[in-house]
């Protein structure tokens, strides 16, 4: 489904370069549920956003469903994502303007050949999913937290994508929500979806089947980001009794 090689990605911001990204390979299976973790600032949401073709990658190849997509137009890019994609963020990202069906609506009125009634119908059934069929006539801010997410899960699905993107999408919620949102991804899961999400949690990132680690820009295995991690806690340490003496 996804096949990622030797992706790189820098940032350029006032003579300054970061390297967001450096030499990753993955590959994500239909079907699979992968989990991302790792510091702060190591490149999650840059893959993630590279995964979902919100940004392109400065070197390297990307195929989506045996597809090179990275260098395409932006407007082809735009159609794929619109069709392989589903994404779910921190901060819900609902549109607050919109009611409930509006907004889970949206994907769709991109979409041709599908009449008024069809696009009601995915609606409902993706808002029923997730348990938020009788919230239909609500705006965002009428709904907690957890209720919001829940639609902003339903909203990546009423497309049917072939991969859910999930960037911490409990990061907002206290825990009885965000083990609701947890459950949620995992039935959908077991009833066939593919998901790839970020998480900080290691009890979240248990969910998952298989899990990446990444520090500085790199997939790592676990010890590794172990040992790395420990060795800049030696360097922090260091540099704090400096500064005290
Ligand atoms: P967190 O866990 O805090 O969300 P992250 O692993 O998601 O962190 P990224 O947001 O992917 O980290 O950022 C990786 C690096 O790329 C950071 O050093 C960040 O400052 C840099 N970066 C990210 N986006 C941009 C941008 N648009 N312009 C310049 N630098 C960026
Ligand atoms: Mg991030």
């Amino acid at each position: 489904l996804i096949a990622m090689k030797d992706i790189a990605k820098v940032f350029y911001t006032d003579e300054v370069e970061t390297h967001a990204l450096s030499g990753v390979h993955m590959d994500i299976k239909k079907g699979e549920y992968v989990s991302i973790s790792g510091p702060s600032g190591c490149g999650k949401s840059t893959l993630l956003s590279i995964l979902g073709l919100l940004d392109t990658p400065t070197g390297g190849s990307y195929r989506i469903n045996d597809v090179p997509v990275e260098d395409i137009s932006a407007a082809e890019r735009a159609r794929i994502r619109n069709k392989e994609i589903g994404f779910v963020f921190q901060a819900f990202n609902l549109i607050g303007d919109l009611s409930v069906f509006e907004n889970v609506e949206l994907p769709l009125t991109y979409r041709d050949g599908l009449t008024k009634a069809e696009r009601r119908d995915r609606v409902q059934s993706a808002l029923e999913r997730v348990g938020m069929a009788h919230r239909l006539k609500h705006y965002p801010a009428q709904l907690s937290g957890g209720q919001q997410q829940r639609v902003a899960v339903a909203r990546a699905l009423v497309g049917s994508p072939s991969i859910l993107l999930a960037d911490e999408p409990t990061g907002n919620l206290d825990s009885k929500n965000g083990e609701a949102v947890m459950a949620l991804l995992d039935e959908l899961h077991q009833a066939g979806s593919t998901i790839c999400m970020v998480t900080h949690d290691p009890r979240y990132a248990d969910f998952a089947q298989r899990k990446i680690f990444m520090f500085d820009g790199r997939v790592v295995d676990e010890e590794t980001l172990q040992r790395l991690r420990q060795e800049e806690d030696q360097r922090l340490d260091a540099q704090i009794a400096r500064a005290r003496d």
